[in-house]
């Protein structure tokens, strides 16, 4: 009898212990809120850029899409309010595309971005700098397989536009990318350089925007434009005030 009131009390002890343990971390945790949780986005993002170094790049579907959860960009944006969207300018020739010219068109040959070239022609714009049209979360940076070549994929928030509150950047056929997956990045920060997906175009950048976000790569090419921009006309609309 003795030894179970032992017991109770001992785990009554306890009890209340463990509770006044509680208290004292969800103070800790009030004092610290900002701090740790910026900590810990921080620490996801630098995990986002490692994982999709594991991963092998390859043809398959899954290499199309972007790695980073959409439910977490709400957080990120909510504890990095600085990279929200606050307007955009063309990818080269910052901030207005000066020195480049459009070889391809958005819509031509039913093609879903738009061709930006160095006025030199060729190949004279290899390894020139690209830079991001406007602030953002980098989500995707890797080499895919075959007529893509290297591609950074950035998604900027735009809280303010109901109709375009997600949109999506894509730069592809990349000679290099300066910037991993994870990463927060300013309008007109450099990204990467101009290239030709391994020799097998003359040097360009193959730019798309989307306000569908995180669909695949796709094929570049095709007559169903939904969730596609023409970058040009987006950019222009929202540049910078
Ligand atoms: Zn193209």
């Amino acid at each position: 009898m003795d030894k179970i009131i032992m017991l109770v009390l001992v785990g009554m002890a306890s009890l209340y212990f463990v509770k006044t343990d509680q208290n004292n971390i969800l103070e800790d945790k009030k004092v610290n809120r900002v701090g740790l949780s910026r900590q810990a986005i921080d620490q996801e993002l630098e995990g986002y850029g490692k994982l999709i170094y594991r991963t092998k790049a390859d043809t398959s579907v899954a290499e199309m899409f972007p790695t980073i959860p959409e439910n977490r960009y709400p957080v990120i944006f909510r504890e990095y309010p600085e990279f929200i969207s606050d307007g955009f300018d063309f990818p080269v020739g910052v901030p207005n595309g000066s020195d480049y010219y459009k070889a391809q068109n958005f819509g031509d040959n039913k093609h879903l971005g738009e061709d930006w070239n160095g006025r030199g022609g060729g190949n004279t714009d290899l390894g020139d700098p690209v830079y991001s049209v406007g602030n953002g979360l980098v989500t995707f940076s890797k080499d895919v397989c075959c007529g893509w070549g290297q591609v950074v994929r950035i998604v900027h928030y735009l809280p303010n536009d109901p109709e375009n509150s997600y949109v999506e950047s894509i730069y592809a056929h990349l000679h290099t990318m300066d910037i991993t997956a994870g990463s927060l990045v300013k309008r007109g920060q450099r990204i990467g350089t101009i290239g030709n997906a391994n020799g097998r175009y003359n040097a360009h950048l193959h730019l798309e925007m989307r306000n569908f976000i995180n669909m695949s790569l796709g094929p570049g090419y095709g007559d169903d434009h939904f969730g596609y921009l023409i970058p040009t006309e987006f950019i222009r609309l929202h540049r910078p005030r």
